[in-house]
């Protein structure tokens, strides 16, 4: 079998066609994330097995069966990522971020590593993009964060996506609510899958997200934990909610999403899309208040949400967003002959010190074959030069799209090209449907303007 031409299931590559639309992705929400206040941490994508297992949790399905974990040449259990808030937990304690100013306010976009049963929206590495608010208690950053997630879809022109919010409660309160689930799950324990049975006194909140049909039917009928909640956590929800409101933000209350990591308290939320399949869940968060303590630091309040992007990216697929076109090279060089090479060098040079996309053939191919990978690669203008053209000191050049050609001096060559591409996009500028005519608007004749054709 040729494994070394064979991509590790579950895996992607992003192919260069397509690598704008990743990176315009990722450019809206850093410009989101900024203007909300959140700066980026990059966190290694490894970690000590022990992190997550303390803040994942050890009973969770991610910790349990989806967890890339080995041994290193050291001995030391290592494990690739699955998440990255444990991480950045970590981070914030390890480098002293809880000493500055609170809250502090990161986000992250990297890879991430689960071993699960790859399918559409579900890889084994896959991407997310995240924010963590570290110490502060407000449910008004719970409701800024929602906005924060929302601010991102909507101004990736994705639709549709429906926000589903719930209180999963503090410890106190979820100590009398497991007891309820405990006694509801019992009664049918027979009926659970094995993994659920095993839940049953561990952990019966996760119960809940068992997708197993059997289970999940049982768990429709389940105590709901909103019923459950102390006052503070209920008061706190109703504050989440009434600042949602205050920002316009449609949402329903789920009290059946109780999140698949163990950290969460209080407010969890999703956004799902029914568009993209099973795997319908584009962001989850909520609120990890106990968090940070579990892993060795002072009581603080916290919360963040972490967004897939292969999910997101499927849906605005789906969707046929609008993405940016792929970026194009301004300007081809032709060059044909030794002096005319020399040239080019200058001209590509000078041009992309000047910020163009500039390119030359390197494999100094006939005319015909440049300009045929000139066409490839969609460039938007080019120059044939050769003896003549040198000897001259002018060359004509040419707009791929129209086919027109002006004349352009090789020795001034950014300038010149400044002046013609300049001119050639005012004409593009239309005002209410109408073609703007600059030269006609400056009392230029468009042709003397050109020069002589
Ligand atoms: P799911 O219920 O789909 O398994 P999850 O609850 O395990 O999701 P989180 O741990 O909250 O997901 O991760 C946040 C987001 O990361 C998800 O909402 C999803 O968009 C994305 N995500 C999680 N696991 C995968 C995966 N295996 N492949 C692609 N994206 C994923
Ligand atoms: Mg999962």
């Amino acid at each position: 079998m040729a494994l070394i031409t064979k991509a590790i299931k579950g895996t992607k590559d992003v192919l260069p066609k397509d690598i704008h639309k990743n990176q315009y992705v990722e450019a809206v929400m850093s410009d989101v994330a900024q203007r909300f206040g959140y700066r980026e941490i990059r966190t290694p994508t490894f970690e000590y097995t022990q992190l997550f297992q303390r803040g994942v949790g050890d009973t969770t399905d991610v910790v349990q069966k989806e967890m890339y974990t080995f041994d290193d040449k050291g001995g030391r259990s290592i494990t690739l990522r699955p998440e990255v808030t444990a991480g950045a937990v970590r981070s914030y304690l390890e480098n002293g971020l809880c000493n500055e100013a609170l809250p502090q306010k990161v986000c992250y976009l990297g890879p991430c590593f689960r071993y699960e049963k790859p399918q559409a929206g579900r890889l084994r590495e896959f991407h997310q993009f995240g924010a963590e608010c570290f110490g502060t208690s407000s449910p008004l950053a719970d409701a800024e964060l929602i906005a924060f997630a929302k601010q991102i879809f909507d101004e990736l022109g994705v639709s549709g996506l429906s926000l589903e919010i719930n209180s999963i409660g503090c410890p106190t309160c979820r100590a009398e609510y497991h007891k309820a689930l405990k006694e509801y799950f019992s009664s049918k324990s027979d009926e659970l899958c094995d993994t659920c049975r095993d839940r049953l006194d561990r952990n019966p909140m996760r119960i809940l997200d068992c997708k197993s049909p059997v289970c999940s039917e049982i768990a429709s009928g389940a105590p709901v934990v909103t019923d459950y909640l102390c006052d503070e956590c209920r008061e706190h929800f109703e504050k989440v909610r009434e600042y949602l409101s205050i920002m316009n933000i449609e949402y329903t209350v789920n009290p059946k999403i109780v999140r698949g990591l163990d950290y969460y308290t209080k407010t969890v939320f999703e956004f799902i899309s029914n568009e993209i399949g099973a795997q319908g869940t584009v962001c989850g968060g909520g609120r990890y208040d106990g968090l940070v303590k579990e892993l060795g630091g002072q009581d603080t309040p916290a919360l963040g949400f972490g967004m897939g992007i292969e999910r997101l990216m499927l849906l605005m697929e789906a969707q046929n967003a609008e993405f940016p076109p792929a970026p194009v090279p301004d300007l081809f060089v032709v060059a044909m002959g030794d002096k005319a090479t020399a040239k080019a060098i200058d001209i590509v040079k000078d041009m992309r010190a000047e910020g163009f996309s500039a390119i030359m053939d390197t494999n100094q191919r006939s005319l015909r074959a440049q300009l045929k990978y000139a066409d490839k690669l969609g460039a938007k203008y080019s120059v044939i030069i050769g003896d003549n053209e040198v000897d001259n000191g002018v060359t004509q050049l040419k707009n791929m799209e129209t086919g027109e050609q002006q004349e352009i001096e090789l020795n001034m060559f950014v300038s010149g090209f400044y002046n013609i591409t300049l001119s050639d996009q005012l004409e593009d500028i239309e005002i209410n449907g109408e073609e703007l005519d600059f030269a006609s608007l400056f009392g230029l004749n468009k042709n003397e303007q050109q020069g002589e054709e």
